[in-house]
């Protein structure tokens, strides 16, 4: 379960980027995040993460506020809430396989266990036939399917996604959507803040709407357009 409780974001410049922010994610969910660009949406998510931190108000995952813990716990969080970028952000130099697996070996796993996870995530994002390449040798969509292998590496129990289908064309979003929706099916939360309204409007899923830092809608099986945002 993830809270939010009467959250607040301002920004160092002053921006009320959230404001009053409540908000409760049961485990296993799928929850789509809209509305348009500003409306505060990655401010949320980084806040989920501790990539910055709360003005005012809790927020709780397993009935831990993260909002206290110190910084040397955020290692920890991150392998909690996992989180996939809208720019991929592989390793260059490391093989498709390597990039899953480094998740893993800064936990000091064995080989043997790093080689039969690494293998599930890829084989989970249909990815095993490219293992041995490298990023420049992929597709957009293959690379962000990657770096989703490097986010449920780890059996982490929730996944945030920003923009995650935001650099690829229809069908490659699709497949990558597929992805997200196996992983959802085997019980992992998933967040995905976003912009592409045929894949919210088709997928049927949780939307929480976001216009000027408030939630302004919450609909279960709802569409990406709606009269408040
Ligand atoms: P979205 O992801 O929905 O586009 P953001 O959360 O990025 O929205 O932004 C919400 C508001 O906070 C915007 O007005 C944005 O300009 C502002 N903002 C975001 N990040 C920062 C920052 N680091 N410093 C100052 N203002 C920011």
């Amino acid at each position: 379960m993830i809270k939010f409780e009467n959250v607040f974001k301002e920004y160092s410049n002053g921006v009320m980027a959230l404001s009053n922010i409540n908000l409760e994610i049961p485990k296993g969910d799928f929850v789509f995040l809209v509305g348009s660009s500003g409306a505060g949406k990655s401010s949320m998510i980084k806040l989920l993460i501790r990539e910055e931190k709360v003005t005012r108000g809790k927020i709780l995952v397993h009935d831990e506020d993260i909002t206290k813990i110190p910084n040397y716990m955020i290692p920890k969080l991150r392998r909690n809430i996992s989180v996939v970028f809208q720019d991929f952000r592989l390793l260059p130099r490391k093989t498709v396989y390597e990039n899953v697996a480094y998740a893993l070996e800064i936990l000091g796993e064995s080989k043997k266990t790093i080689n039969r996870e690494v293998t599930q995530a890829l084989e989970l994002v249909n990815l095993r036939d490219k293992m041995k390449c490298y990023p420049s040798e992929i597709s957009g969509g293959e690379s962000q399917r990657v770096s989703i292998a490097r986010a449920i590496v780890n059996n982490a129990p929730h996944i945030v996604c920003d923009e995650p289908t935001g650099n690829l064309d229809d069908h490659t979003a699709w497949e990558i959507m597929q992805a997200l929706k196996n992983i959802n099916d085997e019980g992992t939360t998933v967040i995905m803040a976003t912009h592409a309204a045929n894949i919210v409007d088709k997928f049927n899923k949780r939307v929480v709407a976001l216009k000027d830092g408030s939630i302004v809608s919450d609909v279960e099986g709802g569409c990406y357009y709606h009269e408040n945002y």
